[in-house]
């Protein structure tokens, strides 16, 4: 046969027929490579062990592990055996071995041995006759079984983790010869690495567990390595065109700065000190500007506008809905009363004339600022010469969606902004082209916000607390879950809610409905009518989540809070005490688990963005929220970004050297590295030529 390379198919394996490689295709494992990077997610030092106190009697087969803490041998008898009581924690067994003789240089007292076999009763005791065994550790450390630690393999349906293993078996002794080296012996050497065929090797086999664990450790370097260089590619590729430098002015910044009703905090001065220097370069800036709700990032966002728009300049301001989009054009018409500027909303909703006439004029230089929904790039809207882009609540997209954004034709300086506090391991990776900005303080004279949780029964007394606010002038949200989020069902629990409390605890007062099936003119008339006081309630499904602004708003109310995500009622509850009013956050949930109780508290505990986000991280794990996947990024199998997390910042300054040396990957000793990136990035990027 053949030797085996790298690519050969797994049915070419000896051994592996056409049956098992079908099997392993369901795992996605094809070749041989597919094979050995097929790595176990635990070992498992003793098999299964159970403990001795369990041991039900005679029956099915079990597996139990202790130390040896009495021997016995009868030699010369006419049945000769050999004999030991096994000890774990909760209690001893006897083990008896017929014609076991041999065994007395290998199982000495204090050695530790693992039994797998049916047990049987004696003189109504427990006991084992004649099973399998396996020594786990002996005092004098010769008699080790080398096959202590057995690998445990993610498996399938019709396969198990042994069948895997045994497969992996024969290809494993290959491991040296045919697993690529990514580096030289210096590179490894300072980093305090084993190279990565060893490392491969050892990640199915290792000597003990440290062993393992360096391996582990080469790999998921490996994996955060890979996945930075794509980002350090991207992010090189970004800066690679020119963008206008758009240089600051003493007379400038103050006629920016009178057009704001109060003084900026420390906090956006130095965000806005960040974005100057960024923007005054002819390199685009490509900024992430991130700030807990009412942080004040508009107003720096407006800021950098306005500074463009100073120097001849267009700049393009983004929102997610026409809601928030709608919201952030009448802010910053409030902000420009009385001036030059020339400012368009673009929406969906516009008439095509009305829509024409817009684009036009963003053609032709006759507007500064548009702003509008993310159609206003992806239509290939053209700007007479546009210089900076404002995205908001932008965390919905992925790294390479960012990059095909902005390959249209114009290298425009790039601002995101979000108030979903991004935990510093995903600031490295879904974010991780990006600098970072962070407003970490409020304007002065903001009310505090409590959080409550309560359970539903306590309705009554939630609803006296919000006639309370009413009666004294304040406004309220009702948030509810969507109950059945299918197009075709228009049910939502606010529709419910809303006829509920309209007929009965809130009968004398203005409420009004607002939920995601409503026309978006009905849905702005009613924000509207809220945002002038003329609704007292607003009751809502999760629409209002992102960027609403009512001041006079100080009574949340969240019912099933323990449905949403522990980031979604962050941004929520952020709804209210934007106002010099103290306001209230109720949680109206009853949570049935531990783990959906601990949720609801982190809430109650703190009003700190990031503690919450990176609890949400911790429990949910990245995956679910921010997995690397749906941002685009290729997928990490071993490595683990939050515990990973100093690892993945060795990797990515590593990346950034080697990118920053050699953009294009060229030179020779890359050229792995090279293979490797455009592997992992299959497709969802063109980051290098010929790729
Ligand atoms: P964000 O976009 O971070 O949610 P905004 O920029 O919309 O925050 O600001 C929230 C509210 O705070 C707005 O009403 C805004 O006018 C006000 N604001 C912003 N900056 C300041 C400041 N430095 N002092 C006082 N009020 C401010
Ligand atoms: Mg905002």
């Amino acid at each position: 046969m053949a030797q085996l390379e790298l690519g050969t198919e797994v049915c070419y394996v000896k051994g592996v027929g056409l049956a098992w490689a079908r099997k392993l295709a369901e795992l996605g494992i094809e070749t041989v490579e597919d094979l050995l990077l097929h790595f176990p997610f635990r070992f498992d030092l003793r098999r299964q062990a159970q403990p001795i106190a369990s041991l039900a009697g005679a029956g099915t087969s079990a597996t139990v592990a202790g130390e040896v803490t009495a021997l016995k041998e009868n030699r010369f008898g006419r049945k000769p055996f050999f004999q030991i009581e096994l000890e774990d924690e909760t209690g001893s067994v006897p083990v008896k071995w017929f014609g076991g003789g041999y065994l007395r240089d290998k199982i000495k007292m204090g050695t530790q041995l693992a039994i797998s076999g049916k047990p049987s009763v004696y003189r109504e005791q427990v006991q084992f006759v004649n099973p399998q065994f396996q020594i786990i550790y002996d005092p004098e450390g010769t008699n080790l079984d080398r096959d202590e630690l057995m690998p445990v393999y993610p498996a399938g349906k019709q396969l198990t983790s042994r069948m895997i293993s045994s497969v992996i078996k024969r290809v494993l002794g290959e491991a040296e010869r045919l697993i690529p080296r990514w580096f030289d012996a210096e590179y490894l050497e300072r980093r305090g690495m084993m190279s990565r065929p060893a490392a491969v090797a050892a990640m199915h086999k290792p000597e003990e567990k440290d062993h393992w664990a360096q391996a582990r450790r080469r790999i998921a370097y490996d994996e955060c390595l890979v996945m930075q260089l794509g980002i350090a590619l991207m992010r090189m590729r970004q800066i690679s065109r020119p963008a206008h430098a758009l240089a600051n002015s003493e007379l400038i910044d103050q006629r920016i700065r009178a057009r704001f009703p109060f003084k900026l905090t420390d906090a956006q001065d130095r965000a806005i000190a960040d974005i100057t220097a960024d923007i005054a370069r002819d390199r685009p800036m490509n900024r992430l500007l991130q700030g807990d709700v009412g942080s004040g990032k508009t107003v720096v966002a407006l800021y950098a506008a306005l500074l463009a728009i100073a120097r001849g300049k267009q700049a393009a301001i983004m929102a997610p809905t026409e809601i928030l989009a709608t919201q952030h054009y009448n802010k910053i018409r409030d902000y420009l009363a009385g001036s030059r500027v020339r400012i368009a909303l673009l929406v969906g909703r516009q008439k095509p004339a009305e829509r024409k006439e817009i684009l036009d004029s963003l053609a032709d230089g006759q507007i500064d600022i548009v702003v509008g929904t993310h159609a206003l790039i992806s239509e290939g809207v053209k700007f007479s010469d546009l210089a900076l882009v404002v995205v908001d609540e932008q965390h919905r997209f992925g790294v390479t969606q960012r990059t095909t954004i902005r390959g249209k034709g114009f290298a425009p300086h790039y601002l995101v902004m979000t108030a979903t506090p991004i935990p510093r391991t995903l600031a490295l990776t879904v974010f991780g082209d990006l600098d970072v900005s962070v407003i970490d303080a409020l304007p002065p004279g903001r009310g505090k916000t409590e959080t409550l949780c309560v359970p539903h029964k306590a309705m009554g007394d939630v609803l006296d607390r919000v006639r309370e606010e009413l009666d004294a002038g304040r406004q309220a949200y009702f948030i509810y879950p969507l109950v059945n989020p299918s197009p075709e069902l228009e049910l939502t629990a606010a529709e419910d809610a809303y006829h509920d409390l309209a007929d009965g605890p809130l009968k004398d007062y203005e409420i009004s409905l607002i939920h995601g099936q409503m026309k978006p003119a009905d849905k702005n008339s009613a924000m509207d009518r809220f945002r002038t006081g003329e609704v007292q309630a607003l009751i809502a499904s999760v629409v209002v989540e992102v960027g609403m602004d009512v001041p006079a708003a100080s009574v949340m109310v969240i019912t099933h809070a323990e449905r949403f995500g522990l980031a979604q009622l962050h941004q929520l509850r952020g709804r209210v005490g934007r106002g010099s009013d103290d306001a209230v956050c109720i949680l109206v949930a009853s949570p049935k688990t531990p783990e959906a109780k601990r949720r609801l508290k982190v809430l109650v505990d703190t009003n700190d963005g990031f503690k919450v986000a990176e609890e949400d991280l911790r429990i949910r794990g990245p995956g679910e929220i921010f997995g690397t996947r749906q941002h685009g990024l290729p997928e990490l199998k071993v490595a683990d970004l939050i515990e990973d997390f100093e690892l993945l910042r060795l990797a990515r300054r590593d990346a950034f050297a080697i990118v920053a040396d050699d953009p294009g990957l060229n030179a020779p000793h890359h050229q792995q590295l090279r293979r490797e990136v455009i592997k992992a990035y299959a497709g969802k990027l063109n980051l290098l030529a010929g790729a």
